[in-house]
């Protein structure tokens, strides 16, 4: 049973597994969960859709997720200082990817 609880307007569910959870739901909170990343952390727009270029090209893509590390790809890359696991993209540098 999924237990949801309310922190300020957003609500968040504690002790979920996606098989508890609605999947149109999960992943509309996936994605928020990236948009609302903190600037600081959050890879630049261009170097973000370009890792994911990289990845909708790449034979471990599955799912949405990557097979080498079980990571979503698009949560992973939205991170500046994360890599692909197979160094097919970098971590962020000042000078791009
Ligand atoms: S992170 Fe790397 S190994 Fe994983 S799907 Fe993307 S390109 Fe492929």
């Amino acid at each position: 049973m999924c237990k949801e609880e309310r922190i300020g307007a957003k609500r968040i569910c504690r002790k979920c597994l996606t098989a508890d959870m609605n999947e149109k739901e999960y992943f509309a909170n996936l994605h928020a969960y990236i948009a609302n990343l903190a600037a600081d952390i959050k890879a630049d727009q261009e170097i973000y859709e370009k890792r994911l270029a990289v990845c909708k090209q790449c034979d471990l893509l599955a799912d949405a997720m990557c097979r080498a590390c079980g990571c979503f790809v698009e949560l992973r890359a939205a991170i500046g200082k994360n890599s692909c696991p197979y160094d097919k993209w970098k971590a962020q540098t000042k000078r791009g990817i």
